[in-house]
């Protein structure tokens, strides 16, 4: 018998799936390099957080995440009845879309924006409307109402189906990659149509308007959220999402049993219970947000986008990005570009800590 093809038994579809791709870096770089390419926190975890890591003692056991939720709760100002947390914020996409959304349902992006929404449902098999963003990065919102029109809704039936037509719409406010808020009047609009809505609010603490008060009234919104960014626990994983509290059962239900580890949960309490020093540390990253922002525009060569996020869009002028986020790289500094589409002229640049970006602004000098 010939040796078996273990490719044929894969899905075909997914064959040359287009990963993530992320800088080759490993935990030993990052003491000695200058990260600015993932919007991570410059200012890292609290001290008690870190504490918190040291001192326990039970590695050995399975832990949950419902001793979490008190303090979420009372943090995001909800009934614990409306949070799920995950293993990062992502996981809870590909869940939420994995609840929502069967092979050949569709889902509707604003790109462009964080490309893990159309990421699982490309794996699942649901198609991808793209409602491109306008020049300024603002939603569409005109040519979003025409996509989702109001449909017949069948009773759910047991083989998978519900509704027919557009199940699912991405918002993000503040928007990643671009930085950009969302007026409220567009949500509201948008809120009004026959669809849920996952409003992704992954950088509300850097400046964003939070719509987690209209969750209990409002049954077709899901709001994201993470520690990753406001609490600088990114390499821990722990992301949580504000439901109706029926949809927020249904994820508990598919979820896998001990999907956040114990390490998150420990660091998560005690960023609960410091949430004074880990606010000092926004207050902080906005400040620097602002001054960089001036500095990048002072270089002539780069046109920032207003963030209100702890990252910073920028236009590259008269040159090409791709080889300037190399010639950082090779300087040992890191920041985002882009290969294609609507941000081929574009960097993105995490905020750092001042002697970070003070580092990156004479880099750039150096490279004019
Ligand atoms: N949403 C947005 C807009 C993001 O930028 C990110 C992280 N880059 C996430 C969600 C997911 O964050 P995490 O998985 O680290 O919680």
């Amino acid at each position: 018998m010939p040796p078996l093809d273990p490719e044929e038994f894969l899905r075909q579809d997914l064959l040359g799936f287009p990963p993530y791709t992320m800088a080759p870096v490993t935990t030993d770089d990052f003491a000695r390099i200058i990260k600015l390419d993932a919007n991570e926190n410059a200012f890292g975890p609290s001290p008690r957080t870190v504490a918190a890591l040291a001192d326990f003692r039970h590695w050995h056991r399975y832990a949950t995440q419902d001793e979490l939720l008190p303090a979420l709760a009372r943090y995001v100002g909800v009934d614990a009845s409306q949070l799920v947390v995950g293993n990062g914020g992502d996981e809870l996409i590909d869940w939420i879309e994995c609840a929502f959304l069967a092979p050949g349902d569709t889902i509707v992006n604003c790109p462009p924006t964080f490309e893990m929404y159309s990421h699982y449902a490309h794996i699942i098999g649901a198609r991808v409307m793209d409602v491109p963003r306008r020049a300024d990065f603002s939603i569409d919102v005109d040519a979003v109402e025409r996509v989702i029109s109001p449909l017949p809704n069948p009773p759910p039936s047991k083989t998978g189906e519900g509704r027919v037509g557009v199940k699912l719409l991405f918002l993000t406010n503040p928007n990643n990659p671009t930085g950009t808020p969302m007026p409220r009047a567009d949500i509201e609009r948008l809120l009004a149509l026959p669809v849920m809505i996952l409003l992704d609010e992954a950088y509300a603490e850097f400046g964003g308007e939070t719509m987690v008060a209209r969750v209990p009234t409002q049954p077709n919104l899901i709001i994201l959220r993470t520690f990753s960014k406001w609490a600088g626990l990114a390499g821990l994983r722990v992301g949580y999402c504000v439901a109706h509290p029926r949809i927020a059962d249904q994820l508990r239900r598919i979820k896998s049993p001990y999907n956040v580890n114990a390490a998150a949960i420990v660091a998560a309490r005690a960023s609960l219970d410091d949430v004074d020093y880990l606010r000092a540390n926004i207050e902080r990253i906005i400040a620097e947000r602002e001054r960089l922002t001036i500095a990048l525009a002072s270089l002539g060569f780069l046109q920032p986008v207003p963030s209100k996020t702890n990252f910073i869009l920028c236009r590259v002028v008269g040159r090409d990005s791709l080889v300037l986020r190399d010639a950082l790289a090779s300087r040992g500094i890191l920041i985002r570009a882009y290969k294609s589409g609507m941000l081929r002229e574009y960097i993105r640049i995490t905020v750092g800590t001042p002697e970070e970006d003070e580092r990156l602004i004479q880099d750039l000098k150096e490279l004019t």
